[in-house]
């Protein structure tokens, strides 16, 4: 699986979506209701996999009625919300001169991190219903792009979106756990581009079997049950001495001793579901 750093040359920022959607999922875990999608409006996508139809939801709200004062006219994104992810690819192209990115802001430091602005190429068409309802246009060199400027919105989405991220990073990778401060510095922009473009993938079930399990899951789980004591096993070979270690371990935490790896053994060493 394609990490971040090995996707910025592909120039499609779509690439990090699936990361993308956990760091958003994980931001509604820390603050529920902090951005909404806007799918079900009337609106679409130009590239449905590298644009989220996020906004927080007063600007959500502004943009309904700005639609509603067009009906039957359908508003085309070129852009909305950003991720921390996204950001971090456009900013290392334009660093490297590729893909033509002409200008990217600092990671953190977009206004397309706030979950109030959206980029639309008929900024003709629609400026006048989106001005009347909230939305201003930047005008002059990005006339694309739109700012909802009306009130009962929160100042600190992208702090929140790093936050998200740490934590994610975090809880599938326990061993090489983070600050999750909501700052973005050189350990979170390492873990970043090291972090899979298509998101974490979900725990497998580890147990002895035929052929043996291997993976980086399996050194992890040998690492925590030594961690935690419980020392054994061929480095990332689900062998029988991993099953012994994973045994003893089950049984001094009064767990049933099946040599299992599943989500209640998890949580006992500490691991991600
Ligand atoms: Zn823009």
């Amino acid at each position: 699986m394609a990490r971040v750093r090995e996707v910025i040359k592909e120039c499609n920022t779509g690439l990090v979506r699936g990361l993308s959607l956990q760091i958003i999922a994980e931001m509604n875990q820390l603050s529920p209701n902090i951005l909404v999608s806007f799918a079900d409006l009337n609106v679409q996508a130009t590239n449905p996999k590298a644009v989220n139809l996020f906004l927080q939801p007063m600007a959500k709200e502004a943009l309904r009625d700005a639609l509603e004062d067009r009906p039957g006219h359908k508003l085309r994104i070129n852009s909305a919300y950003r991720t921390i992810a996204q950001q971090y690819l456009l900013r290392a192209q334009f660093e490297k001169n590729l893909c033509g990115i002409t200008a990217a802001a600092r990671p953190g430091f977009s206004n397309h991190e706030d979950g109030l602005a959206l980029d639309t190429s008929d900024y003709n068409e629609w400026r006048g219903a989106l001005e009347a309802n909230g939305w201003d246009w930047l005008g002059g060199a990005d006339p694309v792009h739109f700012d909802y400027k009306g009130g009962g919105v929160r100042s600190d989405i992208s702090v929140i979106c790093i936050r998200a991220f740490q934590s994610l990073w975090n809880k599938h990778n326990p061993l090489d756990p983070i600050t999750a401060d909501g700052v973005y510095g050189p350990q979170t922009e390492a873990r970043l581009r090291e972090s899979p473009a298509e998101g974490f993938a979900a725990a497998r079930t580890l147990r002895l079997a035929e052929p043996q399990m291997r993976g980086e899951d399996v050194a992890k789980v040998q690492a925590a049950l030594a961690n935690a004591g419980f020392k054994g096993g061929k480095k990332g070979v689900f062998d029988t001495a991993t099953d012994t270690a994973v045994k003893a371990f089950q049984a001094a935490r009064g767990l049933v001793a099946d040599g299992i790896v599943g989500a209640g053994t998890r949580r006992a060493l500490g691991l991600q579901l």
